[in-house]
């Protein structure tokens, strides 16, 4: 272990020696001073593990005084040493932070042990110093990562919103407040999402109990209108939170997607629909086509019939009134045909003035006099340009174990007939 340094302060030479020759012989190594001036010199610049201060001193200062100005500057250790022990210099001494009191002339074990466990009181004090300063600093590193974290929340640019057990919002950031169409963090804090009626009634509610209680993720997309009227499509991810600092609750974040949405749809549309007449266009029609053949063909029974129309002359129509008064005429036969047929029939352009249509569930019979209507209504249409406008139509009903392929080919095949027919008029088979 490091040898201790002692500065002895003491202004009589017999008993500094007596002292010292003790210090020393126990393992000590000391320094002596014998004015309070010189102890605070001393101590201050140098090494020194601990004082034994004698109250009376040579100089003008006295040990007390002296002991006051070091630990100004120093954690040492002091021990006094006195003569006299008067209730004054007791009255005095308590005004210090000493670590012992030993009169001289009492047994050097006194001292010895004093001194002793004046160094192991002190190393300890040290100890805990430097354990309660670390202590604050981990918890202001917890505080400002905390608030940190706060402020990042608060910024988000997703709302953020956190609930206790019980479904209770206690948090909530600006981005949900805007998204949520909320006037205050303190109306929000109102809701509690297992009992808000536009949860409760979607469902999602239990669903979010059913997380928190399982502990797992959950994402949800949904229509919302909130309590302030706001109408929004949302993206809501829900994560309960787990570890022993967070094992309450859970955490909500909410991404307004109502544009994203929007241009799906408006995609979806654009990728299932013919710019011109707004109708379907062929890829969707061959989709709808082939749900429809599993499902017959799933149920065993049922039927469906396909017609194929192409506009007689068309060429004509646009040689003579132009390409634009012929877009018109593919418009209008659209629309005609439309106020003809039934929502579940799929109505699409097959390519340039070919169309065509799907009747789920309709027998060849009824599909004809469908079509003859049909043909006859387009017949009668006003266009502004031609007197008549006709079509030649192929009709067909679904034939067990048959294909797509097959299906279309005896529909292209009728409305060829009908055009060799004469055109304006229905074939069927
Ligand atoms: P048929 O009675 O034998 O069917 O004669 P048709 O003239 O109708 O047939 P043809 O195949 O010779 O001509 C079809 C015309 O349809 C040619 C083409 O320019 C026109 N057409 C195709 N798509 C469009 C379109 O989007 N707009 C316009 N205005 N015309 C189109
Ligand atoms: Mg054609
Ligand atoms: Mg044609």
């Amino acid at each position: 272990m490091k040898q201790k340094n002692i500065l002895l302060v003491e202004d009589s030479r017999l008993s500094s020696k007596i002292i010292s020759d003790s210090l020393i012989e126990n393992g000590y190594k000391v320094e002596i001073v014998d004015t309070g001036e010189a102890a605070v010199k001393k101590a201050c610049n140098s090494l020194t593990d601990l004082i034994i201060m004698d109250i009376e001193l040579a100089g003008c200062m006295n040990g007390i005084v002296a002991a006051h100005k070091i630990l100004e500057r120093m954690d040492i250790p002091i021990v006094f040493l006195t003569g006299n022990a008067s209730k004054e210099i007791f009255q005095e001494l308590t005004t210090v932070q000493a670590y012992g009191f030993v009169l001289k002339g009492t047994n050097g074990f006194s001292l010895l042990s004093t001194i002793e466990m004046a160094l192991t009181l002190h190393e300890e004090k040290k100890q805990t110093k430097v354990y309660n300063n670390e202590l604050t600093k981990a918890h202001e590193e917890l505080e400002a990562s905390r608030k940190e974290y706060l402020e990042l929340a608060e910024n988000a640019p997703v709302g953020i919103l956190k609930c206790d057990n019980n479904g209770n919002i206690i948090f909530v950031n600006q981005s949900a407040l805007e998204i949520l169409g909320s006037p205050s963090a303190e109306e929000t804090k109102k809701i509690n999402i297992f009992t808000i009626p536009a949860l409760v009634h979607c469902g999602l509610s239990d669903q979010l109990k059913k997380c928190m209680m399982d502990n797992v993720h959950g994402i949800y997309e949904m229509n919302y209108e909130s309590k302030w009227g706001k109408k929004t499509y949302i993206r809501l991810h829900f994560k309960p939170f787990t570890g022993p600092y967070n094992s309450n609750g859970a955490q909500l974040i909410i991404d307004d997607i109502t544009e994203q949405k929007l241009l799906e749809e408006k995609l979806r549309i654009l990728s299932s629909t013919d710019p011109l007449t707004s109708i379907y266009n062929r890829r969707y029609f061959v989709k709808k086509l082939e749900e429809e053949f599993h499902r017959v063909q799933k149920q065993g029974s049922g039927t469906f019939s396909v017609a194929l129309l192409d506009i007689d002359h068309f060429k004509s129509i646009n040689d003579y009134f132009g390409h634009h008064a012929g877009d018109n005429v593919l418009i209008k036969l659209t629309e005609t045909i439309n106020n003809r047929i039934r929502k579940i029939d799929c109505f699409a352009r097959w390519g340039g003035e070919e169309f065509i249509i799907l009747f789920p569930g309709i027998k060849l019979a009824e599909a004809k006099l469908l079509i003859e209507e049909a043909r006859n209504s387009i017949s009668k249409m006003d266009t502004l340009v031609a007197n008549s406008i006709t079509v030649s139509i192929g009709v067909t009903e679904y034939c067990a174990n048959e294909t797509v392929d097959s299906i279309i080919q005896r529909a292209d095949n009728l409305m060829y007939e009908a055009k060799n027919a004469g055109r304006n008029c229905v074939r069927s088979c």
